[in-house]
């Protein structure tokens, strides 16, 4: 099919395939790509909005089995720059999050062998006690499968007890890209396959979770395979429509084992723009400010996305990595409004909220991101000894016997 009746299909809102979906990758004009994108999104956001959430990026342990060559922000068990963050440093940060207008945790952390799931279920409950409405966004599928082989139990029941302890809906981290021949490249295949990522998702949306979906690209994936991670979003979106978003970012490759170049704005933008076209059954699509910066974010919003994600309070991973943007919401604010769309605050199901906080109340200037711990902090928390340690380095901490 030509560029022009493909074009055509999808200003006449057909779905295209995977091949239609390559010919445009590779042959359409990036100002075509980026036009058509934007049609797809009026339609589904006639009212010249553009969202963004203001919650906190919490990584509540860097400790991880997993081991993924892409990841720089790690640490091996019995490191000792390894950390667990207790739960009153939780809730300090809480509280901090809801003074600047914020109502929910994105909370990952990485696959700690020592953290059973009892600690995962007490924090979930305590933090539930002592704020009832605040929301809990927690878990990629990555880490809940962790806590399947932790309790061997299926995918359903770790769910359950999660939700039963205060889980509000499960972040879309982990799926770097969706095929099986990338993630034994990346090293990421133990952690989860691609059907289990996918699965894991399936039984969130059939137990009532909405969920959002990623995908990490610009490293070993070839564009073909980019693609079939957008189709296979599309096909499971297909099946309950759990998903609410979808966001892409860039492989970050300073300190990663991996290592090589980070994809260029073009890229970004065109792989953008065609996963709007691909993700028709997705509502919203984030910009990923938080690896391309407030400009090149800015511009997304020309190129389908119709949402700016987070306003970052706290980052650790991305920053591992070499990047490190900062925006607040003033910040974020600015720089939808001067791209003509009006700015609403939204929550993790996408319902507006209302204006800008800060314009109905005073809040700090957040001119640089926190971090999960102040460096040279190497303090435990006390309720770690409450827990069952696994690894031998861990025992011997904890005072039992190794
Ligand atoms: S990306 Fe996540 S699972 Fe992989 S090594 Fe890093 S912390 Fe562990």
């Amino acid at each position: 099919m030509s560029i022009t009746d493909l074009s055509e299909q999808v200003v006449a809102g057909r779905r295209i395939s995977a091949d239609d979906a390559l010919q445009l990758f590779h042959h359409a004009p990036l100002p075509l790509l980026g036009r058509l994108a934007d049609e797809v999104r009026a339609k589904k956001h006639p009212r010249n909005v553009v969202t963004y959430i203001i919650d906190r990026n919490v990584n509540y342990t860097n400790v991880c089995v997993a081991r993924c060559a892409f990841c720089a922000f790690y640490r091996p068990v019995g490191s000792t720059e390894g950390y667990v963050l207790g739960f009153e440093e939780i809730f300090r940060k809480i509280d901090e999050t809801i003074a600047l207008g914020g109502g929910q945790l994105l909370l990952q952390g990485g696959h700690n062998p020592d953290l059973p799931i009892d600690w995962y279920e007490d924090l979930f409950r305590s933090v539930k006690q002592r704020y009832p409405e605040f929301r809990l966004h927690a878990l990629s599928p990555p880490e809940v499968i962790h806590l399947t082989r932790m309790t061997r139990q299926p995918v359903a029941a770790v769910i359950e007890r999660l939700m039963a302890a205060g889980l509000d809906s499960i972040p879309g981290g982990g799926a770097e890209i969706l095929v099986d021949r990338v993630r034994k490249i990346l090293n990421c295949y133990n952690k989860a396959t691609a059907d289990e990522w996918l699965d894991v998702m399936r039984q969130a949306h059939r137990a009532g979770l909405r969920t959002t979906a990623t995908m990490m690209y610009g490293h070993v994936e070839t564009v073909e395979e980019r693609i079939e991670h957008l189709t296979r979003l599309r096909d499971l979106q297909d099946e309950h429509g759990g998903f609410t978003a979808f966001i892409a970012w860039s492989y970050q490759p300073e300190h990663t084992e991996l290592g090589g170049h980070e994809a260029t704005a073009m890229e970004y933008l065109r792989t953008l723009a065609l996963a709007r076209i691909v993700l028709d059954n997705f509502p919203s699509i984030q910009a990923s400010w938080v690896t391309q910066g407030g400009k090149v974010g800015q511009l997304s919003l020309a190129y389908g996305a119709n949402d700016m994600g987070s306003v970052m309070i706290e980052e650790n991973v991305v920053r591992a990595a070499g990047a490190s943007y900062c925006m607040d919401e003033v910040e974020v604010v600015r720089n939808i409004e001067s791209a003509g769309y009006a700015a609403k605050r939204r929550n993790m199901h996408y319902e507006i909220l209302g204006d800008p906080f800060f314009r109905l109340q005073q809040v700090p200037r957040m001119l640089e991101l926190a971090v999960a711990r102040a460096d040279g902090d190497t303090s435990r928390p006390e309720e770690l000894s409450q827990y069952a340690a696994r690894s031998a380095a861990e025992k011997r901490l904890r005072g039992g016997t190794p």
